[in-house]
């Protein structure tokens, strides 16, 4: 019964929803959690109702991306507990707010984390959403398997790095969503050239394009090409994502045209 009950609040919660996108990547570090966190923040900022979901219960950064690691979840007057509201249109919601000290190190079994990530989405009030953006861990393990069960009109969108291995990552991603029967909105091409830190043009780095044939030959739409751009990182180590900081570099248009290809 208390399944059930917990089965009508996901549904309940996920039908105020319109569109859930989960942000996946077959290994760590290139750059997942910076195009999650860009795209859910460029969409708020067109106007849209946006909620970012972190799912990384091992290695949480949407908080420290967004700067908001003082922010804490909000009490509703019904007594549910609300996500995090980041800014009007923006509210997010990660394990790290949850945990007594940031550096606690989390030991989790399947189990937990089902429940944990199924709390996190029907448990907590997000409200009436256009867009939720899930960053999902590295991988195809049981996060992103509970989101794909949970969520069951999510949809993919895959990042990758122009070099071969991690291109090799993609498939083994594009196969989980074929197992998992969920829709693959597109990939992602980060780490694709270069912008000078000096003249602002792009430099190519590693080979580019890479992303673009392979979406093609799997059949998959690609969504664009985001540079390598120091100011990514620094952006991001201060928790104002580039698409708000710096709304007029050739970075922050790149997402944007990613965000118009969604
Ligand atoms: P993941 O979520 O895939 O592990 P992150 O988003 O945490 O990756 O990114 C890993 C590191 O690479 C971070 O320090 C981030 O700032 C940096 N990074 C990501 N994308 C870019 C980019 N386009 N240009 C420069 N640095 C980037």
């Amino acid at each position: 019964a208390i399944l059930d009950q917990q089965d009508k609040k996901l549904k309940e919660q996920l039908s105020k929803i319109k569109h859930k996108i989960m942000v996946m990547s077959g290994k760590g570090g290139v750059g997942k959690s910076t195009v999650a966190v860009n795209i859910a923040v460029g969409l708020s900022l067109q106007d849209f109702m946006v909620g970012l979901l972190d799912v990384d219960l091992h290695g949480p950064s949407i908080p420290k991306m967004l700067g908001a690691r003082d922010l804490k979840l909000t009490r509703r007057p019904d007594g549910r507990l609300g996500a995090i509201k980041y800014s009007p249109n923006l509210k997010f919601l990660s394990i790290e707010p949850l945990l007594p000290a940031e550096d606690s190190a989390i030991i989790w079994r399947g189990p937990i984390k089902i429940s944990a990530i199924r709390q996190f989405i029907g448990d907590i009030d997000w409200g009436e959403l256009d867009y939720l953006v899930i960053d999902a861990p590295p991988g195809t393990g049981d996060e992103p398997l509970t989101v794909a069960k949970t969520i069951p009109d999510a949809y993919a969108l895959i990042v990758t790095t122009p070099q071969e291995v991690s291109l090799i990552d993609v498939k083994k991603s594009i196969k989980f969503c074929q197992k998992v029967k969920m829709r693959i909105l597109g990939l992602i091409e980060n780490m694709s050239g270069f912008i000078c830190p000096h003249c602002g043009k792009p430099l190519d780095l590693f080979k580019r394009g890479g992303g673009q044939k392979l979406a093609e030959e799997m059949g998959i739409r690609f969504l664009g090409k985001i540079p390598v751009d120091p100011r990514v990182v620094d952006t991001g180590d201060r928790g104002k994502p580039i698409v708000g900081a710096y709304p007029e570099s050739l970075t922050a248009q790149a997402f944007e045209e990613v965000i118009r290809n969604i």
